[in-house]
Protein backbone atom coordinates (compact mmCIF):
# COMPACT_ATOMS: atom_id res chain seq x y z
CA UNK A 1 0.00 0.00 0.00
CA UNK A 2 1.60 3.53 -1.16
CA UNK A 3 0.88 6.48 0.89
CA UNK A 4 -1.63 7.89 -1.54
CA UNK A 5 -4.15 4.98 -0.40
CA UNK A 6 -4.48 6.27 2.63
CA UNK A 7 -6.26 9.39 1.13
CA UNK A 8 -9.76 9.67 1.17
CA UNK A 9 -10.99 12.86 -0.63
CA UNK A 10 -14.30 12.42 0.07
CA UNK A 11 -13.34 12.65 3.72
CA UNK A 12 -10.55 15.70 3.69
CA UNK A 13 -12.62 18.41 2.18
CA UNK A 14 -14.15 20.80 4.20
CA UNK A 15 -17.72 21.11 3.81
CA UNK A 16 -18.83 23.92 1.03
CA UNK A 17 -21.05 27.36 1.21
CA UNK A 18 -23.86 25.32 -0.45
CA UNK A 19 -23.86 22.70 2.57
CA UNK A 20 -23.93 25.04 5.45
CA UNK A 21 -26.94 26.96 2.69
CA UNK A 22 -28.59 23.93 2.52
CA UNK A 23 -28.24 22.56 6.41
CA UNK A 24 -29.59 26.48 6.97
CA UNK A 25 -32.54 26.05 4.60
CA UNK A 26 -30.95 29.83 2.82
CA UNK A 27 -28.82 31.56 0.54
CA UNK A 28 -26.52 33.78 1.98
CA UNK A 29 -25.70 37.38 0.92
CA UNK A 30 -24.15 40.46 2.43
CA UNK A 31 -25.79 43.46 2.76
CA UNK A 32 -23.27 46.43 3.15
CA UNK A 33 -24.67 49.80 4.42
CA UNK A 34 -22.57 53.14 3.44
CA UNK A 35 -23.87 56.70 4.68
CA UNK A 36 -22.26 59.06 6.42
CA UNK A 37 -22.06 58.68 10.82
CA UNK A 38 -26.11 59.52 12.23
CA UNK A 39 -27.69 58.74 8.32
CA UNK A 40 -28.92 55.29 9.70
CA UNK A 41 -26.82 52.28 9.01
CA UNK A 42 -26.94 50.52 12.25
CA UNK A 43 -30.47 51.26 12.73
CA UNK A 44 -31.60 50.06 9.51
CA UNK A 45 -29.58 46.89 9.71
CA UNK A 46 -30.95 45.96 13.52
CA UNK A 47 -34.43 46.50 12.06
CA UNK A 48 -33.59 44.48 9.26
CA UNK A 49 -31.83 41.32 11.43
CA UNK A 50 -34.93 41.86 13.67
CA UNK A 51 -37.10 41.27 10.07
CA UNK A 52 -34.84 38.59 8.81
CA UNK A 53 -34.89 36.38 12.42
CA UNK A 54 -38.59 36.26 12.59
CA UNK A 55 -38.80 34.25 8.78
CA UNK A 56 -36.13 32.31 10.25
CA UNK A 57 -33.07 33.09 8.56
CA UNK A 58 -30.39 33.37 10.31
CA UNK A 59 -27.80 36.41 10.16
CA UNK A 60 -24.76 38.13 11.54
CA UNK A 61 -24.29 42.24 12.08
CA UNK A 62 -21.01 43.79 11.76
CA UNK A 63 -20.29 46.97 12.82
CA UNK A 64 -18.34 49.67 14.81
CA UNK A 65 -18.92 48.07 18.30
CA UNK A 66 -17.76 44.53 17.75
CA UNK A 67 -15.65 45.37 15.33
CA UNK A 68 -13.24 48.44 16.56
CA UNK A 69 -13.58 47.12 20.02
CA UNK A 70 -12.09 43.60 19.25
CA UNK A 71 -10.78 42.35 16.01
CA UNK A 72 -9.72 46.10 14.99
CA UNK A 73 -9.19 47.65 18.35
CA UNK A 74 -5.21 47.83 17.22
CA UNK A 75 -6.74 50.20 14.47
CA UNK A 76 -7.20 54.33 14.77
CA UNK A 77 -8.09 56.36 11.84
CA UNK A 78 -5.13 57.16 9.69
CA UNK A 79 -5.72 56.45 5.54
CA UNK A 80 -3.39 53.31 6.14
CA UNK A 81 -6.35 52.20 9.43
CA UNK A 82 -9.02 52.87 7.47
CA UNK A 83 -8.49 50.52 4.50
CA UNK A 84 -6.60 47.83 7.07
CA UNK A 85 -10.13 48.13 9.00
CA UNK A 86 -12.39 47.53 6.00
CA UNK A 87 -10.30 44.72 4.81
CA UNK A 88 -10.57 42.67 7.89
CA UNK A 89 -14.65 43.20 8.11
CA UNK A 90 -14.74 42.40 4.89
CA UNK A 91 -12.34 38.65 4.94
CA UNK A 92 -14.45 38.24 8.33
CA UNK A 93 -17.66 38.87 6.13
CA UNK A 94 -16.55 36.08 3.70
CA UNK A 95 -16.11 33.83 6.76
CA UNK A 96 -19.95 34.01 7.58
CA UNK A 97 -20.96 34.49 3.76
CA UNK A 98 -19.40 31.22 3.40
CA UNK A 99 -20.89 29.53 6.44
CA UNK A 100 -24.31 30.23 4.37
CA UNK A 101 -25.15 33.03 7.17
CA UNK A 102 -26.58 36.52 5.69
CA UNK A 103 -23.87 39.13 6.79
CA UNK A 104 -25.10 42.65 7.43
CA UNK A 105 -22.66 45.19 7.94
CA UNK A 106 -22.65 48.63 8.40
CA UNK A 107 -19.66 50.88 8.49
CA UNK A 108 -19.34 54.80 6.78
CA UNK A 109 -16.99 53.39 4.76
CA UNK A 110 -16.57 56.60 2.54
CA UNK A 111 -14.73 55.75 -0.44
CA UNK A 112 -15.20 53.90 -3.55
CA UNK A 113 -11.86 52.52 -3.44
CA UNK A 114 -12.59 50.43 0.30
CA UNK A 115 -15.59 49.89 -0.91
CA UNK A 116 -14.70 48.25 -4.27
CA UNK A 117 -12.31 46.30 -2.47
CA UNK A 118 -14.60 44.85 0.16
CA UNK A 119 -16.68 43.48 -2.74
CA UNK A 120 -13.85 42.41 -4.28
CA UNK A 121 -12.87 40.04 -1.50
CA UNK A 122 -16.44 39.43 -0.54
CA UNK A 123 -17.55 38.66 -4.28
CA UNK A 124 -19.38 40.79 -6.28
CA UNK A 125 -22.24 38.32 -6.65
CA UNK A 126 -22.53 38.28 -3.00
CA UNK A 127 -22.34 42.14 -2.17
CA UNK A 128 -25.65 44.33 -2.06
CA UNK A 129 -24.32 47.50 -1.56
CA UNK A 130 -26.76 50.12 0.03
CA UNK A 131 -26.48 53.81 -0.09
CA UNK A 132 -27.92 55.39 3.41
CA UNK A 133 -28.19 58.67 1.70
CA UNK A 134 -29.51 60.72 4.71
CA UNK A 135 -28.18 64.44 3.35
CA UNK A 136 -25.17 65.87 6.08
CA UNK A 137 -27.91 68.62 7.32
CA UNK A 138 -30.01 65.96 9.13
CA UNK A 139 -27.35 63.55 10.11
CA UNK A 140 -25.84 67.13 11.85
CA UNK A 141 -29.27 67.54 13.44
CA UNK A 142 -29.75 64.38 15.04
CA UNK A 143 -26.43 64.11 15.60
CA UNK A 144 -26.84 60.56 18.20
CA UNK A 145 -23.53 60.78 19.00
CA UNK A 146 -22.23 64.43 19.27
CA UNK A 147 -19.52 63.42 17.07
CA UNK A 148 -20.96 66.73 14.63
CA UNK A 149 -20.58 68.81 17.18
CA UNK A 150 -17.00 68.19 18.15
CA UNK A 151 -15.78 67.68 14.83
CA UNK A 152 -16.92 70.97 14.12
CA UNK A 153 -15.24 72.11 17.23
CA UNK A 154 -12.06 71.01 15.84
CA UNK A 155 -12.10 68.27 18.10
CA UNK A 156 -11.79 65.08 15.80
CA UNK A 157 -10.24 66.01 12.83
CA UNK A 158 -10.82 63.84 9.10
CA UNK A 159 -14.48 63.60 10.05
CA UNK A 160 -16.56 62.20 7.00
CA UNK A 161 -18.80 65.10 5.80
CA UNK A 162 -17.36 67.90 8.11
CA UNK A 163 -13.33 67.38 6.83
CA UNK A 164 -12.95 64.05 4.97
CA UNK A 165 -14.88 63.22 1.67
CA UNK A 166 -17.81 60.67 1.34
CA UNK A 167 -17.90 58.93 -2.31
CA UNK A 168 -21.64 58.80 -3.15
CA UNK A 169 -21.72 55.25 -4.52
CA UNK A 170 -22.17 54.99 -8.11
CA UNK A 171 -24.42 52.56 -8.61
CA UNK A 172 -25.88 51.06 -5.37
CA UNK A 173 -28.50 48.12 -5.07
CA UNK A 174 -30.58 50.53 -3.00
CA UNK A 175 -30.64 53.64 -1.71
CA UNK A 176 -32.44 54.98 1.35
CA UNK A 177 -32.78 58.36 2.31
CA UNK A 178 -34.00 58.37 6.59
CA UNK A 179 -34.90 61.72 6.12
CA UNK A 180 -37.75 60.74 3.82
CA UNK A 181 -38.87 57.74 4.73
CA UNK A 182 -39.56 55.77 7.83
CA UNK A 183 -37.70 53.19 9.47
CA UNK A 184 -40.10 50.46 8.51
CA UNK A 185 -40.29 52.26 4.47
CA UNK A 186 -36.59 51.45 4.69
CA UNK A 187 -36.66 47.78 6.07
CA UNK A 188 -39.63 47.01 3.52
CA UNK A 189 -37.98 48.12 0.64
CA UNK A 190 -34.78 46.09 2.00
CA UNK A 191 -36.76 43.26 2.57
CA UNK A 192 -38.47 43.17 -1.10
CA UNK A 193 -34.32 43.11 -2.15
CA UNK A 194 -33.07 40.62 -0.51
CA UNK A 195 -35.80 38.23 0.21
CA UNK A 196 -35.92 36.68 -3.22
CA UNK A 197 -32.06 36.74 -2.76
CA UNK A 198 -31.47 34.45 0.76
CA UNK A 199 -35.25 32.38 0.40
CA UNK A 200 -34.76 28.91 -0.87
CA UNK A 201 -37.51 27.67 -3.19
CA UNK A 202 -38.81 24.51 -2.13
CA UNK A 203 -37.75 21.54 -4.33
P1 LIG B 1 -25.32 55.31 11.73
O1 LIG B 1 -25.25 53.85 12.08
O2 LIG B 1 -25.49 55.54 10.25
O3 LIG B 1 -24.23 56.13 12.32
P2 LIG B 1 -27.50 55.38 13.60
O4 LIG B 1 -28.41 54.27 13.16
O5 LIG B 1 -26.58 55.12 14.75
O6 LIG B 1 -26.67 55.89 12.32
O7 LIG B 1 -28.35 56.68 13.95
C1 LIG B 1 -29.41 57.10 13.14
C2 LIG B 1 -30.39 57.92 13.98
O8 LIG B 1 -31.44 58.38 13.13
C3 LIG B 1 -31.04 57.11 15.08
O9 LIG B 1 -31.13 57.91 16.24
C4 LIG B 1 -32.44 56.81 14.51
O10 LIG B 1 -33.40 56.66 15.53
C5 LIG B 1 -32.71 58.08 13.69
N1 LIG B 1 -33.67 57.88 12.59
C6 LIG B 1 -34.71 58.72 12.32
N2 LIG B 1 -35.42 58.28 11.27
C7 LIG B 1 -34.84 57.15 10.85
C8 LIG B 1 -35.13 56.22 9.79
N3 LIG B 1 -36.15 56.41 8.94
N4 LIG B 1 -34.31 55.16 9.63
C9 LIG B 1 -33.25 54.98 10.46
N5 LIG B 1 -32.93 55.80 11.47
C10 LIG B 1 -33.72 56.88 11.68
Amino acid sequence: MTKNDNIYPIFDSMLSRRDKEELLGQHSVMVWFTGLSGSGKSTIAIALERELHKRGLLCRILDGDNIRSGINRNLGFSAEDRVENIRRIAEVSKLFIDTGIITIAAFISPGNDIRQMAADIIGRENFLEIYVSTPLEECERRDVKGLYARARRGEIKDFTGVSAPFDVPASPALTLDTSVLTLEECVNRLLELVLPKIQKREI
